[in-house]
């Protein structure tokens, strides 16, 4: 039989306490050495942030400079979005959003492996929120080369300067907001994966055209779409998505899609969509491959 030794039976309460100390102090040591913890949270990121003196400077900046603007466009094609990436090869850029209201956390592995084995490059648009419920999966899919992690905002709110709404989803109340939404998020994902996004899809792509001259100011390019697969529309019919993309290629590369439902009918219909782009001869590729800046002669991008 096991012998404890006697000091074991002399441990009172302040000392069970104390190794309950030094042991956590051991784990969270250990955690961030093998990745396993998430120390840039919504919550005390934006905390860590609002004591930033440079993040409040910027903030107070972007302020004044738009605090008299009125917003009179507010849309998913407006002046300014990005949209109009243009380029006449034969190519598809295949973007995903992980979006991150409620019921929206989820994760498709199974398309994610889909994409993996059909070695499809493509772009994931990523909320703060579905980071934080999805951390070492976030950590997995940004070590991967065949994907682009872009930005989808903080909290996953449209994004508007004055508070308005779609789909029954609350657009950024004012400029303040609207900074964070897409902002907070850019360096968040800066801080995780060392590199900042250069792309911001708002939620629902909406937004309005301060919204495009905020996120100019921060360096980050608005992007739309040209096809909406409609797998967003809960349970949409696998033949439905096929229909949506393979009838609206011509409109342009970018195809929105999702990885967050994976209850829904993205990963199928992705099982027919890719074999039929490959048959008419499409290539794949991420949208950093398409954009203004890699090759200005094949794109045209609106002014803003
Ligand atoms: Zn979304």
């Amino acid at each position: 039989m096991l012998k404890l030794p006697a000091f074991f039976f002399r441990i009172n309460y302040y000392q069970i306490k104390y190794l309950i100390i030094l042991f956590s102090l051991f784990a969270s040591f250990l955690n961030p050495i093998y990745g396993q913890t998430n120390l840039y949270t919504n919550a005390d990121f934006i905390k860590k942030l609002y004591n930033d003196p440079n993040y409040l400077i910027f903030k107070e900046k972007i302020y004044k400079e738009f605090k008299h603007s009125h917003s009179v466009y507010w849309g998913e094609f407006i002046k300014g979005v990005n949209e109009d990436l243009y380029t006449k090869q034969k190519i598809i850029a295949f973007t995903f959003d992980a979006c991150g209201r409620e019921k929206s956390y989820a994760y498709d592995s199974q398309l994610i492996n889909f994409l993996r084995k059909q070695k499809i490059p493509s772009t994931l648009f990523i909320t703060g929120q579905w980071i934080d419920e999805n951390y070492e999966t976030f950590l997995e899919l940004s070590k991967d080369p065949l994907f682009e992690i872009e930005n989808h905002g903080f909290y996953h709110r449209p994004c508007c300067s004055n508070g308005k709404s779609i789909y029954g989803i609350q657009g950024t109340k004012n400029i303040s907001e609207a900074v964070d939404e897409i902002e907070a998020n850019a360096q968040k994902i800066e801080r995780i994966t060392g590199k900042k996004p250069r792309f911001y899809r708002s939620a629902t792509a909406y937004t309005d055209e301060i919204c495009t001259k905020i996120a100019k100011k921060i360096g980050i390019t608005i992007v739309s779409y040209h096809v909406l697969a409609g797998d967003a529309i809960p349970f949409a019919p696998k033949s439905a998505i096929i229909k949506n993309v393979i009838h609206n290629l011509k409109s342009g590369p970018i195809i929105i899609m999702h990885f967050n439902h994976p209850k829904w009918n993205t990963y199928e219909a992705m099982q027919e969509i890719v074999p039929e782009l490959k048959r008419q001869g499409y290539s794949f590729v991420k949208l950093e491959n398409i954009s203004p800046k890699k090759n200005n002669t094949q794109k045209h991008r609106l002014p803003i």
